[in-house]
């Protein structure tokens, strides 16, 4: 696995390329752009959604309409923003009128979601909604009940935890939803606290010399 942040780009890029190429997806004649996703290669936490809607088919990036609004108010709430992570969906082709993707789809697509996630090495995934929870869990057990609570996986091979949270697009639809939705937003910084990389002994060594010499102040 790529180990410089510029390694895993460059990766991703490669995927990226590969799905332009392939015709395998069945959504290829009616989508106007791929929506590979976007953001920090080298992210500690990464969101995974459905499908690409029709702002999405648009623009070629994930969740830019009002659901991704919805997305970047709450990352604010918390501290972050849209750079701090990675966000990418179960399809990367919008399903024509935003119908739900179908199992053909989801398996067509499924290994490049995979191969992002091994490429990126995220400590937490959200999964949002039902598709990405269902698919990453690998159980049939729905938002509603799996909400708000981490779970331990292995994503292709890769150690993650996962964290399901309901969709956006559900949170502007139902007042309950946004609540359930904000109050599992904010137990996010204390589960990233619990992945962050202990601190390099190196750097602890540096920082105290340079105390001890004043040079902090
Ligand atoms: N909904 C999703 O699931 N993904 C997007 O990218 C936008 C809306």
């Amino acid at each position: 696995m790529p180990s410089t942040p510029e390694e895993r780009r460059q990766e991703l890029i490669a995927v990226y390329r590969e799905m332009c190429d392939s015709h395998a997806c069945p959504l290829i004649g009616t989508r106007t752009k791929l929506v590979f996703g976007a953001g920090n290669a080298n992210a500690d936490l990464m969101f995974v959604g459905e499908a690409p809607g029709a702002e999405e088919d648009r623009q070629g990036l994930p969740f830019v309409g009002r659901a991704g609004q919805l997305l970047n108010q709450m990352l604010g709430e918390i501290g972050l923003e849209r750079g701090d992570v990675f966000i990418g969906n179960v399809l990367k082709c919008r399903p024509p009128g935003n119908r739900d993707p179908l199992p053909e789809e989801i398996e067509v697509c499924k290994p490049y979601l995979f191969r992002q996630i091994q490429l990126i090495e995220p400590k937490v995934i959200c999964t949002l909604g039902n598709f990405s929870t269902k698919l990453l869990t690998g159980s049939p057990m729905g938002i509603t009940k799996v909400h708000g609570r981490p779970q331990k996986r292995e994503v292709g091979g890769t150690p993650v935890t996962l964290f399901p949270l309901f969709h956006p697009a559900a949170a502007l639809r139902t007042q309950s939803v946004a609540q359930l939705l904000r109050e599992d937003f904010a137990k996010l910084p204390a589960l990233l606290a619990e992945h962050a990389p202990p601190p390099d002994e190196e750097e602890v060594l540096d920082a105290r010399e340079a105390e001890q010499l004043g040079l902090f102040h």
